[in-house]
């Protein structure tokens, strides 16, 4: 996954033009780059700026709460004005998802593509509420559509693990680029609908300037096995079936799909269906032609459970352990319409994307667990990939006959492999680009090089698809959850003096360190900034109290205890310090701070002038109840020692303090018990 804000920002600067001023071909991958996920690519030319494809990633772990991911778009929305229009090549989600976000964004004249895919992207736009933000329009094999004045782009059929996709032939100023898409050449497609590889070769022939080409399979050796291939062994494991057949699949793998409904049509099973996506898909291809089957072939899931386990066939989502997916909840028992039999047979006709691996297996092992046959892996012959393998590819590079090479759509161990394969068919080294999302590729009928970067990373949307999280959000959850947290109240007067002992509450951190010791810390903190910041955060406006900065000094605490509890026990908590302030004139709380030397810079004198109560103690935080048992076993010694003699003057005094703030800082005292009780 790419990191946030991965290169810097350089707007459109050297735009068309490089090599001494001679107008360029500018190809920027924002997004499908060292990734599997979220292809958006920008040609640009002169004025034109043109788009292929906007699609989406899903998070890897750590991304807490974060639904999709998108590219960095802020080059796109700095020169909006320029953008005549797009082009996707198919309905994946990592092709598509992310455009109707895009539309609330900045506008695209004009969507050209495949009928399918624009078909699974209306239903996306009409639930965003974008609908009028664009023209979708519909093409056909061999259509060629202008885009400004510079592109002229033909589609062209190849073959995928969804129907209807296209690889793109794009005339510019300086040659014809090949952008393949997703590929994999399959002769015996599920669909008859076959690879237009004369088209291909007649741009071979005419001279390709550029090819961009799939990389997603580029380590596997071979040619990737047609979707026909698969037919066979599904065959076999639902007829041998006794009781129930589950199947799980990717929903868009249209041609799988197909093939699973027709083997339950042979051998007599009704299909029910389960994942809003399943049904989604399932209903926009059968609409629009693209699978053929009976409608009695479906039966309601409310009404299947009628029929005989023998004659029923469950398809459903969750073949990427999605832990809200249909089959994740059934093997956890959550599905309130279907529960696992010890006679089922569950096929995973899917392979994990890296990253889900985990969870497709720990998914695997419930299902067996409650007792169910599960047919998955390699070597059952019941999945194969949508994207060509090494010999798919050389069989591409060899009919477009590229003067220059830009493997894209993988990681960067496949655009290696990839560019070796290159290599091997004798296109030079210095012809290939190995390039990184936001990297430029600028090209001339006789140059390809890497001019400066634009601003790329990743966005990332919340479970509603329209919060942002931003770089610090993901921050604090990523501490959350591996630190937890602290919270810290301060009672502050307006004149600068710490009015009563600070509250400190710990969640989730787990701690070698007495709780008191916190507490001491916190104190120690707080004086710190009274007494060498305050002048720097409190301005005399002249009126009765001073301006205070009080964000300031919430943040000044918060930074100064997060470097010692990183220093000193090597943890990194989220820490919050609310202040609450007191009127000007309240007396000082003089705490513990003073009963252990500190080792930041001496205070340059107090100021206060207050009382000095040095060597009364508060009553302990209340945060041992948080501290785990391992934690609080493993209070080093040295710990124990300073805090020993403290820790009893504060029981000793826990009443008196407790009288005496109850004085002047009633609201503080009220605050407290709600934390103590609702922690
Ligand atoms: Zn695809
Ligand atoms: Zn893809």
């Amino acid at each position: 996954m790419a990191s946030l804000n991965g290169t810097a920002s350089n707007g459109s600067s050297g735009r068309g033009a490089a090599n001494g001023g001679k107008p360029c071909l500018r190809v920027i991958p924002l997004g499908g780059l060292h990734e599997i996920g979220k292809n958006t690519c920008v040609f640009e030319y002169g004025d034109d700026l043109m788009l292929v494809d906007g699609g989406l990633a899903f998070p890897s772990d750590g991304m807490h709460g974060v639904n999709v991911v998108l590219p960095d778009t802020s080059y796109l929305r700095e020169n909006q004005k320029r953008i005549r229009g797009m082009i996707v090549t198919h309905g994946h989600e990592d092709h598509i998802g992310g455009i109707p976000h895009h539309l609330k964004n900045f506008s695209i004249p004009v969507i050209y593509g495949p009928r399918l895919a624009l078909s699974m992207l209306t239903g996306k736009m009409e639930e965003a509420g974008v609908m009028d933000r664009t023209v979708l329009k519909t093409v056909s094999p061999r259509d060629v559509v202008q885009i400004g004045q510079h592109f002229k782009v033909e589609f062209i059929r190849n073959t995928h693990s969804i129907a209807d996709s296209f690889s793109l032939a794009i005339t510019t100023p300086v040659g014809v680029v090949v952008f393949t898409g997703d590929f994999k050449f399959d002769h015996t497609p599920v669909d008859g609908e076959y690879f237009d590889i004369q088209r291909m070769a007649h741009y071979g022939e005419q001279g390709v300037l550029c090819l961009f080409s799939d990389s997603t399979n580029a380590e596997l050796p071979g040619f990737t096995p047609p979707e026909r291939s698969v037919f066979p062994n599904l065959d076999r494991h639902i007829g041998a079936a006794e009781g129930r057949v589950i199947v799980t699949t990717f929903a868009s793998s249209v041609h799988r799909v197909s093939m699973i409904l027709e083997l339950a049509l042979k051998h007599g099973r009704k299909v029910g269906l389960l994942g809003r996506s399943m049904l989604n898909v399932i209903a926009k291809a059968r609409e629009l032609g693209y699978m053929r089957c009976p409608d009695d072939l479906f039966v309601p899931i409310k009404q299947i459970r009628d029929l005989p386990d023998r004659e029923t066939l469950l398809l459903m989502t969750g073949s990427q352990g999605e832990p809200l997916a249909a089959l994740s909840r059934i093997s956890r028992g959550e599905h309130p319409q279907v529960q696992v039999k010890t006679s089922d047979t569950i096929i995973f006709s899917a392979s994990p994307i890296p990253g889900n691996t985990i969870s497709v297996v720990n998914t695997i092992d419930r299902l067996m667990m409650l007792g169910a046959k599960v047919v998955y892996g390699k070597g059952e012959g019941i999945h194969v990939s949508g994207h060509g393998s090494q010999e798919d590819q050389k069989l591409m590079l060899a009919l477009t006959r590229p003067k220059y090479f830009v493997p894209v759509h993988g990681e960067h161990r496949m655009l290696v492999a990839h560019s070796r394969t290159g290599q091997s068919m004798g296109i030079p080294a210095d012809h290939t680009l190995i390039i990184d999302n936001g990297d430029v590729v600028e090209l001339t009928p006789d140059s390809i090089r890497k001019g400066d970067p634009v601003k790329s990373g990743i966005e990332l949307l919340d479970a509603s698809r329209n919060g942002i999280v931003d770089a610090r959000v993901l921050k604090e959850r990523q501490q959350l959850a591996d630190d937890g947290v602290i919270t810290l109240l301060a009672v502050i007067s307006t004149d600068g003096v710490m009015a009563a002992p600070p509250r400190v509450n710990l969640r989730g951190v787990v701690t070698t360190a007495d709780p008191r010791r916190l507490s001491l810390w916190a104190e120690r903190e707080i004086t710190w900034v009274l007494e060498n910041r305050w002048n720097q955060l409190a301005r005399n406006t002249g009126g009765k109290a001073p301006d205070v900065d009080w964000v300031g000094v919430q943040r000044e605490v918060e930074l100064g205890l997060q470097r010692r509890l990183r220093r000193e026990l090597q943890v990194d908590p989220l820490i919050i310090c609310l202040v609450q302030p007191a009127p000007a004139g309240t007396p000082a709380y003089r705490g513990r701070a003073d009963a252990e030397p500190d080792t930041r810079p001496a205070p340059r004198g107090r100021r206060d002038g207050g009382r000095h109560e040095g060597g009364r103690q508060s009553q302990p935080a209340p945060v041992q109840r948080q501290q785990s048992p391992a934690g609080s076993a493993a209070a080093s010694a040295s710990t124990t020692a300073t805090v020993a003699a403290p820790a009893r003057a504060a029981a000793a005094t826990a009443a008196a303090v407790a009288a005496e703030e109850s004085e002047h800082t009633g609201r503080t005292r009220r605050r407290r018990s709600a934390a103590a009780v609702s922690g």
